[in-house]
This record gives structure tokens, C-alpha cells and sequence, in this order.
């Protein structure tokens, strides 16, 4: 409100007085009679002088503390000295002074009259909002409110998923463990996420019929013909899905989609139980590769290559399939981390004709991971520049700097081993300080035999860096990890 009208606001009331009805305030003394207060108890003069006085005391002491003190016929001036400074606090107060003056009598308390006094204003400022709009308010909201739950729950964010607001840890009890029975447990879970999927619709149908009671749905013949429509769908959704699971569950699940895929992977003797087993074994291995989002995750384990999505599970055997990487994306930002991540989409398709290809998507850092799970090689196809976790990408640099460094030769009398942090390939890693004289810097002199292989010095010394300043990796010096002797990098040598 403007200064002027704030102005006005206040000395209104004591104009009133001489000026009757005319001021905005002025309603309040029709409102007053007509709440039955007036001239029956007070007269009108009587009333009027009152306010006057109120008013007077409102303009001479401005704003002050918080109104809301109790209504009191004979002191209206302390509610007064509450009165905030703006207008709208105005007008309403000079109404509760009207309540001072008049409502004590009637045993009327205070907060009612501020808020008699505010709907007067209300209705002296202009019509009020069409009935229609006001009613069809908590249909939009009821709307927009499923609709946002909906998408939640079909493709849940994280902090939902967290919450335990998603299909596995509302039927959790009913699914089993997935670490005791992989293959039994995702039967269940696409088949009940079916269900409550389809469910949706004719929730919402249920809370329109709350939100919404002027189009009357609980009474289905007098709903709208589209309505009418909506239901029969909402209701035929969930109807045949429940069939279709029925039947999916009949003869131990054997017609599942998920059993069929299963089935073609089975040897001409056995069913697609052997295979779920042999997916159930190695699904409870710590040594597999699982990865992704929980709506599309990869998982490879020894003979499988396995893709989890919201309703069914593609299946692949690592000896028949081919992978391609067809693209990738690059991200700027994400929630994680603030460096750019890369994603990459690996198509898997299999030489057996009856599985069909299927796309997986992972962070570039895990391709070396999974690259080491698999045994197929993957061909790149699209030519993508892989950007590799950083332990990756240092192994790289190490070996082609340790491979330029001296060379070490052993004695004919002594045998190599295999290295001890791997034990598959031979130690070929023997380290002489090379750097500095022997008595300057900080490297000493390693004295132990090989016994480490190439890779594995190379993760050592990476896994001893600071991992926030990679820039510094290449210039430090590490403890040998048998002597713990400080070598650099110029240091390690390889043998021939
Ligand atoms: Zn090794
Ligand atoms: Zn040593
Ligand atoms: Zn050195």
C-alpha cells in the first residue's frame, strides 16, 4: 500500500465521526448494527465518540507492537498502540476497535472480529472468485500431485527409492532375497511391478472421487460419459495384468517371459531351472561386475551377461555374444562429482539367434572393469575416445615410462616367480635406485628379489598417491612393498 493510503487508513476513523458513512470504515458501523450489538445496548453517538477515540489514539501513536490483545469495551486505546503500521492492519484494527467498543458486551472475542472485518473488506473491494473456480482448485492439484507420484513411483529418483517408496520395498516381503535367488526373485519383482503399475489409473479414479465429489464418480451412473470411459479402462488395465500373472505364476512360473528367455540357454536335457541356478550361483559371487542404475543394471558374472530393467531381464552368455561400443555421452555435471563423466552404450549381440541384442550403458571408468570380467573382446565400432578412470590412465603412463627405463638382468642361476600380488603372471619388476648417486635424494636402495609384476607395481604405486593431486603422482617417491626402501619412478626396472 502507498504511503498516502496508509496515511488515510488512519485518520479515517477519526474523521468518521463527523463525516458518518461515507468513509470505507463506515461499513463497520451497518456491520455493527446489523449483528444485532447497536442501539439495543449502545447508542449509536455513543459508539461513534468511542471510535473517535480509538482512532485519535491510533493516529497520534503510530504503529507499535502486535494487535491480538483481548477485546475490552473500556480500553480500547492499548489495542490501538498494537496496531502494525501498514494499512490493511489498519483497517482491520480499526474494525477490532469496533469490537472493543461493541463485541465485549456481547461476550465476542477478538480474533473473530479481525476476521469478520477482513471478509467486509474483501467483499467492499470487489466480487468474490466465481464458486465454479474455487471447486475445481482440488481437482487440478489432486491432479498434478498423481501425476507427479505416478512418474515418481514408476521411474523413482533416488530420494524416493531411499524412502522405500518403490515396488521391491513395498513387496519386499513377498520378493525374497535377491543375493539367495536371483532368477526367482526378478520373476516376482517384474511381475508384481506389473501389477502395481497398472494399478495407477485406477487410483487415480479413487482419489478423484474424493478431490472431486461434484462430478460424482462414487456414484458411477452419474459420472460423465468420459468418466464412465476412464473407469472401464482403470479397471480393465489391473483386471487383465492380474491374469496375465496369474497365468505367468501357474506351473512354478514355466510361462513366464523370463523362463522362456531362460529356456533358451538350456541344454537339450535340462529346463531353464539349470540355468537359473547357474545364474543364482554365480549372481552370489562377490567377484562379479554389476553396474547401472537400478533401472537398467548390468551385471556379469562369469558365463552370464545379465540386464535388469523395470520389467523384464535380457540374458546373454558370454561365449556367444559379440559387444560394440555404439556411443557415447558425454556429461558435464553431475550430482557425484564435478568432473565431466562419460557414458558408454555397449551393444551385446549374441551369435544365438533366439536371444535377442540388447544395449548396456556404464561410466567409462568401469569399461576397464568390465573389459577384465568379460572374455569377448569389445570392438569399436563408432571409434569412441574412452576416457578411463584415472588409476586406468596412470597404469598406462607407468608402463610406457617404465618401459624406457633401464633394464635389469638376472642372474642365469636365479628363477623367477609369480608375482605375489597377482600370481599370474612372473615377477618381472626388479628395483635399482637409478635417479641419484647412491647417497643423495631421497631414494634408497631396494635389495629385495623380484617379486612383483609390472601391473602391479604400477597399481601400488598408484594406490600410495594422493588421489586429490594426481598432478604430483609421476614426481613422488613410494616405499618398496616388501623393504618399504623409497623408490621413483626411474627406479623401477624391468627385467629381461
Ligand atoms: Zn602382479
Ligand atoms: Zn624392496
Ligand atoms: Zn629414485
Amino acid at each position: 500500500m502507498p504511503e498516502a493510503s496508509r496515511g488515510q487508513g488512519l485518520r479515517v476513523p477519526a474523521g468518521l465521526g463527523g463525516r458518518g458513512a461515507r468513509a470505507r470504515p463506515g461499513s463497520r458501523l451497518e456491520r455493527g448494527r446489523g449483528s444485532g450489538l447497536g442501539p439495543g445496548r449502545r447508542g449509536g453517538a455513543e459508539e461513534r465518540e468511542e471510535m473517535d477515540g480509538g482512532a485519535g489514539t491510533i493516529s497520534a501513536r503510530g504503529g507499535g507492537s502486535r494487535p491480538g490483545g483481548p477485546a475490552s469495551p473500556a480500553a480500547p486505546a492499548p489495542r490501538i498502540r498494537g496496531c502494525g503500521g501498514n494499512y490493511r492492519w489498519n483497517y482491520r484494527w480499526s474494525i477490532r476497535a469496533e469490537a472493543g467498543s461493541t463485541a465485549g458486551a456481547a461476550g465476542s472475542t477478538a480474533p473473530r472480529w479481525s476476521i469478520r472485518g477482513r471478509s467486509g473488506n474483501c467483499r467492499s473491494r470487489g466480487p468474490r472468485r466465481p464458486v465454479g473456480r474455487s471447486m475445481e482448485s482440488p481437482a487440478v492439484t489432486f491432479t498434478l500431485a498423481y501425476l507427479v507420484f505416478a512418474v515418481c513411483f514408476v521411474f523413482p529418483p533416488d530420494e524416493v527409492r531411499s524412502a522405500g517408496l518403490t515396488v521391491q520395498s513395498l513387496l519386499s516381503a513377498w520378493l525374497g532375497s535377491e543375493d539367495a535367488a536371483f532368477v526367482q526373485y526378478h520373476l516376482r519383482r517384474s511381475t508384481g511391478t506389473l501389477l502395481a503399475h497398472s494399478l495407477l489409473p485406477l487410483g487415480y479414479y479413487l482419489g478423484m472421487c474424493f478431490a472431486a465429489p461434484e462430478k460424482h464418480l462414487c456414484f458411477f451412473y452419474l459420472a460423465s460419459k468420459e468418466w464412465k470411459t476412464f473407469f472401464f479402462f482403470a479397471v480393465l488395465l489391473p483386471a487383465i495384468t492380474s491374469a496375465l500373472a496369474y497365468y505367468w505364476s501357474r506351473k512354478g512360473w514355466n510361462n513366464h517371459p523370463l523362463a522362456r528367455t531362460l529356456a533358451v540357454h538350456a541344454l537339450p536335457q535340462s529346463g531353464w531351472r539349470a540355468v537359473a541356478s547357474s545364474i543364482n550361483t554365480e549372481f552370489r559371487r562377490i567377484d562379479k561386475f554389476a553396474t547401472g542404475a537400478p533401472g537398467a543394471r548390468v551385471i556379469v558374472t562369469d558365463t552370464w551377461v545379465i540386464k535388469v530393467t523395470t520389467y523384464c531381464l535380457h540374458v546373454a552368455q558370454q561365449q556367444d555374444i559379440h559387444l560394440t561400443v555404439t556411443d557415447s555421452r558425454q556429461h558435464e555435471l553431475t550430482p557425484d562429482s564435478n568432473v565431466p563423466v562419460q557414458f558408454l552404450t555397449i551393444r551385446v549381440a549374441s551369435v544365438n539367434p533366439y536371444v535377442k541384442a540388447f544395449d548396456i550403458r556404464l561410466n567409462s571408468t568401469e569399461y576397464g572393469e568390465l573389459r577384465e570380467k568379460l572374455r569377448a573382446p569389445i570392438s569399436n565400432a563408432a571409434n569412441v575416445v574412452i576416457h578411463q578412470s584415472l588409476s586406468d590412465l596412470f597404469l598406462e603412463t607407468f608402463t610406457s615410462l617404465v618401459e624406457i627405463n633401464q633394464t635389469y638382468h638376472v642372474p642365469s642361476t636365479q628363477e623367477l616367480e609369480p608375482c605375489i600380488g597377482c600370481m599370474q603372471t612372473i615377477a618381472n619388476i626388479k628395483l635399482i635406485k637409478n635417479c641419484q648417486e647412491p647417497n643423495e635424494g631421497e631414494c634408497q636402495q631396494c635389495y629385495c628379489r623380484p617379486m612383483w609384476c609390472l601391473t602391479c607395481m604400477g597399481k601400488w604405486f598408484a594406490s600410495r598417491q594422493d588421489q586429490q593431486h594426481p598432478e604430483t603422482w609421476l614426481s613422488s617417491q613410494v616405499p618398496c612393498p616388501t623393504c618399504r626402501a623409497k623408490f621413483c619412478i626411474l627406479d623401477v626396472c624391468l627385467i629381461r
